[in-house]
């Protein structure tokens, strides 16, 4: 048994993943495995992929495992016990963290998928590589939803009430259309890449998928996606100067597939030093390195 190992599994809509890592400090990958949740199936039968999951981890390294590191879709009401605010609508009011430790005999940490993306940036990622001794980090997913997490000294800051991080639900501009949490005008409903796009076929008539409305913005020919472009930099500055002036992050990671898009970086950060309380702006924004692997890295760093 090696106490030291990291033990993280990315619960996802359609897969879960698990990982186990050689240590905190030495986060090399010793195992990797994933499973379809088959969720059409029911809750049950997830919390049952999850188990075989553990399982076949277990016969890997030859031992059971103790803590185990989850990120979930939604996020663990601290209070109730529960899940909410998920997408994943059978996981919503189930006691999956108790479920999940009574079958396993594991302590298990859940938190949401933008608090292991965070967490994995810092501990692993492009923070860790190029901002070394950053105190604060604002993780961000931009991408069919808008996430966020906070880290302080290398730990997920979750917060009272598990909201924590989440500016995709601050408020931002009456344009945005009525959101899933019951609020209109929510970050999320004006910058994920569905709304970018309706905002696109609102003022053109016409339909574009997110990375062709970039490549005809580059291509200078439809101002119809320069004004879908200049809409969203403008706005995601306005948007970030919230969290900015309350938490004032040594370094800011954007990641999802609208953080993909460069012109977040230069005109975006453009906006952004406008609206922020200071008369310049010092707080890089940059782009993760870990790709689709932030999410189970992370969620090993859990509890950690
Ligand atoms: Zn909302």
């Amino acid at each position: 048994m090696n106490n030291k190992n990291l033990w993280g599994i990315d619960l996802g809509g359609t897969k879960v993943e698990g990982v186990i890592l050689k240590s905190a400090e030495e986060p090399e990958v010793l195992f990797r495995t994933r499973f379809s949740t088959e969720r059409e199936k029911g809750y049950d039968h997830i919390v049952n992929q999850i188990q075989k999951l553990v399982g076949k981890m277990e016969t890997f390294v030859g031992y059971k495992a103790t803590s185990i590191g989850m990120g979930t879709p939604g996020a663990l009401d601290p209070k109730l016990g529960t899940i909410k605010n998920s997408n994943s609508t059978s996981l919503i009011g189930r006691t999956l963290k108790k479920d999940l430790e009574d079958l396993i005999g594991a302590e298990f940490h859940l938190e949401n998928d933008a608090n292991c993306f965070a967490l994995a940036e810092t501990r692993m990622g492009i923070v860790k590589e190029k901002f070394p001794d950053a105190k604060v980090v604002f993780g961000v997913i931009m991408g069919t939803g808008v996430g966020g997490g906070v880290v302080v000294n290398g730990h997920s800051i979750n917060g009272l009430q598990s909201i924590g991080g989440e500016w995709g639900h601050n408020f931002l501009d009456e344009s945005g259309e009525l959101c899933y949490c019951g609020k209109v005008g929510c970050v999320e409903q004006v910058l994920s890449g569905p709304s970018l796009e309706k905002y696109y076929e609102t003022i053109s008539g016409s339909k574009k998928e997110m990375k062709e409305i970039y490549s005809s913005h580059l291509g200078g020919k439809d101002n119809f996606a320069t004004q879908t472009m200049n809409h969203m930099t403008s706005l995601f500055g306005k948007a970030i100067s919230v969290v900015v002036n309350i938490l004032d992050p040594d370094v800011i990671v954007v990641g999802g597939g609208v953080g993909n898009i460069d012109l977040i970086y230069t005109d975006g950060r453009e906006s952004l030093r406008k609206y922020v309380f200071n008369n310049r702006l010092d707080t890089p924004i940059v782009k993760p390195k870990l790709g689709d692997s932030a999410g189970v890295f992370g969620a090993a760093y859990l509890g950690k």
